[in-house]
Formats: structure tokens, sequence, C-alpha cells
């Protein structure tokens, strides 16, 4: 049994660092069978992201989306565009998020390329809706969203993604929130956001109060995501950060 994870973005909104958008690969296989590629989270550069690692975006089978911010959404007009135009994909797509995901990508959509939002598709866009505490099965995977703090037009989730026996644990964006601990127990990886080193950031959390809560957390691995400036030079860290480009085993 495999459940990878590539990292193809781990920065803050803002890119700090030069790093892109958050965007995750998942892949795995369990009894001879494989996960088809899924995306957890697609922020306004990794359409970018997937091309500069090799990786055939019309691949992808699943999107996985904690919250509508443009950092952690934004990317799927142009994924949806390059679908359409140049890799003239006709396989199903399942996009899962919270509730208002297609409204909100309509709208993003439409601001970019007006029009676009109207095109024909030669393939099925499916829209899973998630809500609070209900494991959902999608393509293989089981997706439970916990609700966190940080306003986003519409619920922003903490997302526990299960395959083969394996559990991901990954915060989205959010301030401190006990939901934080029920999202990551037992899991086998835990991805925590942490914006800041010790400023306290609106919506964000910092490392400071990470540390001072580390023991909270009942997960096998913990890694930090989404590291601000303060953040992105700091050596020497007791919790790890995620690198672009790695690839971890769940
Ligand atoms: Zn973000
Ligand atoms: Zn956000």
């Amino acid at each position: 049994m495999t459940f990878r994870l590539q990292v193809l973005g781990c920065g803050d909104a803002f890119s700090s660092g030069g790093r892109l958008h958050t965007c995750f690969l998942l892949s795995g296989e369990t009894n001879g069978n494989g996960l088809s590629p899924t995306l957890l989270d697609c922020g306004a550069t990794s359409l970018t992201a997937m091309k500069a690692r090799g990786i055939e975006p019309a691949a992808v089978r699943t999107i996985l989306i904690t919250h509508l911010h443009g950092d952690h959404f934004g990317g799927l007009p142009f994924l949806l565009s390059d679908a359409h135009y140049r890799a003239r994909r006709t396989a199903p797509l399942t996009l899962a998020g919270p509730p208002g995901l297609r409204e909100r990508l309509r709208q993003a959509t439409e601001a970019l390329y007006p029009g676009s939002s109207r095109r024909e598709s030669a393939f099925d866009v499916e829209f899973l809706e998630l809500h609070e505490h209900r494991p959902a099965a999608v393509n293989g995977l089981r997706v439970t969203p916990f609700e966190v703090v940080h306003p986003s037009g519409a619920p922003s989730y903490a997302l526990r993604v299960e395959y083969g026996g394996r559990t991901l644990a990954f915060s989205g964006d959010t301030e401190w929130t006990e939901a934080l601990v029920e999202a990551a127990a037992g899991a086998d990886l835990f991805i925590c956001e942490c914006n800041s080193y010790d400023r306290p950031i609106p919506n964000h959390l910092n490392y400071r109060e990470l540390l001072t809560r580390r023991h909270l957390f009942d997960c096998r691995r913990m890694l930090l995501t989404h590291l601000g400036d303060d953040m992105v030079d700091r050596r020497c860290l007791e919790i790890e950060a995620l690198a672009e480009g790695r690839i971890y085993n769940i």
C-alpha cells in the first residue's frame, strides 16, 4: 500500500520566499488498484506548478478544496481553461469543496475570461459539496471536513483524507481552533498552516502558539506549511516545514 503526497506549492497568499500557492498532489495504490491523481487545494499558481514538475494537469481526476480563497482555489479557472483548449480533455473531473464552490468558481472564471463560463465543455465537471463532520466518499478517498475559523465567504475547512488505512490531515487556513485537534487525531501526517513566527495574524496560526499546543495533536508526524516572510528563513524549528517538490509517504 502506498499513499503519497507531492508538494507542488506550500506558500502563503503572498508567495513568501518565492513559494507557490497551496497545491498538493496525492497518489497511491492499494490491493493493486491505483488512486487516481488528486489535488488537495489548487491555488492560483497551481497550473504553473504542475507544468514545472512535469505533471499532466489533464490526468488529475479529483480536486479537494479546503476553502474559497484565491491561494487555495484560484488555479481552477486556469486548469479548466488548459483542459478545454490545450489538453482537449474528455475525462470527467470531480471538484469537492465547501458549499458555494460552483458559484464562486463561475464568478472567478467569468471575471478572468468573460464568456468562458458558458462555453460548451467536452468533459463533465461534478461538484460535490462537503459538509462539516460528514465523511464523503470521493473517487476512492474518504474525506471528512472540520469547520475552522477563517472567513472566506463560505465555510472554511480542515480536511481529513483517508486512503488504504492511512490518514492525512490538513488544517487549511485558520486561527487556533479545537477543530484542528479533532481533524489531526490519529493522523499519519498532519500538515498545519503556520503563517508567522510569533506575530498574531488574524485568522491564521503562528509558530509560538503551535509549539505550546503541539502536545494536543495526536498525530504520527506534523509538518508546517503556508509560511510567511518571518518564517521562511528560520532554521532549527522544532516542527519541520514542507519543502516544495518533495514527496512524502503518508
Ligand atoms: Zn492561504
Ligand atoms: Zn485563506
